[in-house]
């Protein structure tokens, strides 16, 4: 069997519980090197056999994967937050589905979580934002015309963006494009949830300047919206006095 596993945002201890227990159950583990808390590789058995696929190619990671399921072995492919966002899972499973092998996902808390932790935010504030868009700005990896920051930007939505903080000149040129006001709140949350997390207040004006002074050129993500300053929104109505629920009986009934 082969689970595919979220490693959480960096923190060891924001792992899943069931996430864990693979771990130490595992005999093989193939991780992403590249962002996953090497900590994690401490919940590993002894003899288990431990990958890091950031020196890996696909072909490599599915080779590994066929010998450990030859062998009767279960194996953890252990990604960055959680799988489903910029995972390049997809492409392993289709290769899994084609040899009929086995696997199943285990989510993990996605670093968009623990980038509004760092600044306790909540991204989907009544009468400021109910939407999120999670998006990145087109590097080597292409980005579909219909999917362009400036569109997004349209909606003033709180804007989540990964893999982006060394293109922040495109970035911020986008946003403004579409319609943001330059002072539109927004930060950058460096290595959320990890000892050295550092997390910026700016607006969209001053993005480039703010990751240039913290010399932050990875590992962060950018947030753009006015939920990130929060200084006007409704209450909402959930916790009303008036407001009537499943559960609770408001004072307008
Ligand atoms: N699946 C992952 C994202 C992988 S893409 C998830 O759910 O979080 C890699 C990008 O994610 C990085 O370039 C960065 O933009 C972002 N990222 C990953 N971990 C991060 C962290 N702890 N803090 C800030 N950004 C992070």
């Amino acid at each position: 069997m082969i689970h595919f596993v979220g490693a959480g945002p960096g923190a060891v201890d924001l792992i899943t519980v069931r996430g864990q227990r693979y771990l130490k159950e595992a005999d093989v583990i193939i991780y992403a090197g590249s962002l996953v808390n090497k900590g994690l590789l401490e919940y590993a058995k002894e003899g288990c056999e431990v990958y890091n696929s950031a020196y890996m190619t696909l072909e490599e990671v599915i080779e590994v994967m066929i010998k450990s399921e030859k062998e009767d072995k279960m194996t953890v492919r252990l990604h960055t937050g959680d799988p489903c966002l910029y995972g390049a899972i997809r492409e392993q499973m289709d290769i899994l589905d084609e040899k009929g092998m086995d696997y199943d996902s285990c989510p993990g808390v996605s670093s968009f979580c623990g980038a509004a932790a760092a600044l306790n935010l909540e991204y989907t504030l009544p009468e400021v934002s109910q939407s999120v868009i999670i998006t990145r700005t087109e590097g080597r990896t292409p980005v579909p015309e219909r999917e362009k920051i400036m569109s997004f930007a349209a909606h003033g939505a709180t804007m989540v963006l990964f893999l982006s903080t060394g293109l922040l000149e495109k970035l911020v040129k986008e946003l403004l494009a579409g319609g943001y006001a330059s002072d539109t709140p927004a930060a950058i949350v460096y290595k959320a949830t990890w000892p050295e997390e550092e997390a910026y207040v700016c607006t969209i004006d001053t993005l480039v300047e703010t990751a240039r002074k913290h010399q932050i050129t990875k590992t962060a993500l950018i947030l753009v919206g006015n939920v990130v300053t929060h200084s006007h929104y409704e209450r909402s109505k959930l916790y009303d006095p008036g407001f009537t629920t499943e559960f609770r009986k408001g004072s307008d009934s």
